[in-house]
């Protein structure tokens, strides 16, 4: 049976040339970065050219860049770093009632040692509204932290104009950005962005799990969480995972060099989904995708964009979403149920968010997009990578046009 995977968003595979490379600084380069002699010198050379390389893709300087082991370990360093470091300056930070649970429990354990976190409300798309954000932000703001792409349903954030409003309204704040799910699917530029810290995580982009990257701008106060031997400029001690390191960076750098011809790729793949899904299967609906549901972030409607190679990519963005996310629902079947079924024919999807099935309460973000009660429970995520294939979402789509009627006959009994 060939299998076909739609679960990239869960976590990704990792590409033969980031294993390549992981091996070959297992078995070869294995010596501990730290040390001085020349086993050490070439494991550290691994770091130094993984620095260089993110430091280049995102316009920032290496010293501005910290390899830790994940993207929740990211978000942890960013706000419990950044809120302790600067309490003198305040106790209020700013975020949104739909971050992964990485920014979300974080928050939690904040308030519970006296911090005041305002959760931003987010639209029928999941999109915050500046104008709250702007009149949230007060003299005591230290920190705001919005991710930029939802794990869940697929909604850009708008990251650039956050940034411009948080420096224009107290200059103090630090601006944080969950990047997980974002970074390498559409441009993020820290500086430009006004981002002071930027969460990466290696298993999203074809790299192995227990790998991440996090930004902290030069002129950013922030403790440390993590205390030992003092590596990474003691910020985030610990020795360095080096053969994910450079099994990051070479992930990174392949994906990088597609980019532009892959998003489109994606954006196309999105809107066969769509079209045919919505026009062939009855009660179904898609989240998180404005051309579908208003014009309030775009003029735009699914059949005006028909030539997805002409449209600028903020078009796209404010049409679509992201370009590998889609949210499903389908009424009358319970997700579980068509995640098992789709995966009996060889196709993998999930249900909600994998990252979340530790929580047993229902998704933060399809409650907070005011999705209806009846669908909650309905709602599968499909989430495409760089290789997925047309062949494979119209088979995908078949399957549901045969499934979803059996499934439903079945629950109504
Ligand atoms: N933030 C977002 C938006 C995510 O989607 C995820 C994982 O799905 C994380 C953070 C956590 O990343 P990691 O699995 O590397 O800890």
């Amino acid at each position: 049976m060939h299998e076909i995977y739609l679960d990239n968003s869960a976590t990704t595979m990792v590409l033969p040339e980031a294993a390549e490379v992981s091996c070959k600084v297992m078995t070869e380069a294995y010596g501990n970065p730290s040390s001085m002699h020349n086993m050490g010198i070439a494991a550290e050379k691994y770091i130094r050219n993984a620095r260089a390389f993110f430091a280049k893709n995102l316009k920032v300087s290496e010293k501005e860049l910290f390899f830790t082991s994940c993207g929740t370990e990211s978000d942890n360093m960013a706000i419990i770093g950044t809120a302790y470091a600067n309490r003198r300056n305040g106790h209020h930070i700013i975020t949104t009632g739909i971050e992964h649970p990485a920014v979300l429990r974080t928050m939690e354990a904040l308030e519970k040692d006296g911090f005041e976190v305002t959760y931003l409300n987010v639209d029928k798309n999941g999109i915050i509204s500046l104008d709250e954000l702007k009149s949230s932000i007060r003299e005591g703001t230290v920190l705001v932290s919005i991710m930029h792409v939802n794990n869940e349903i697929g909604a850009v954030e708008p990251i650039s104009e956050a940034g411009r409003l948080i420096k224009e309204t107290n200059p103090k704040a630090l601006f944080h950005v969950d990047a997980v799910q974002g970074y390498l699917k559409l441009p993020l530029y820290p500086k430009r962005m006004n981002i002071d810290l930027l969460s990466v995580s290696g298993h999203k982009i074809h790299a192995p799990k227990g790998i991440g990257l996090l930004y902290v701008s030069e002129k950013v106060k922030i403790n440390p969480i993590i205390y030992g031997g003092g590596q990474q400029s003691g910020l985030r001690s610990g020795t360095e995972n080096v053969p994910s390191i450079a099994a990051m960076a070479k992930a990174a750098e392949l994906l990088s060099q597609n980019y532009d011809t892959d998003v489109i790729n994606l954006y196309g793949l999105k809107k066969h989904f769509i079209e045919e899904s919505i026009s062939s299967i009855a009660d179904v609906y898609i989240n998180g995708v404005p051309a579908l549901n208003n014009a309030e972030g775009s003029g735009l409607t699914l059949k005006e964009l028909p030539d997805m190679a002409s449209a600028p990519l903020d078009e796209l963005v404010k049409g679509y979403g992201a370009p590998h996310i889609i949210s499903l629902s389908v009424k009358g079947v319970r997700a579980e149920v068509l995640l098992h079924a789709l995966e009996e024919k060889g196709i993998y999807v999930s249900s909600g968010s994998a990252c979340s099935t530790h929580k047993k309460t229902s998704s933060d973000t399809l409650n907070a997009i005011g999705i209806d009660k009846a669908l909650l429970d309905s709602t599968i995520r499909i989430s495409m990578s760089n290789f997925t294939t047309d062949e494979e979402i119209s088979f995908t789509l078949d399957t549901l046009r045969t499934l979803i009627p059996q499934l439903r006959k079945f629950s109504r009994k």
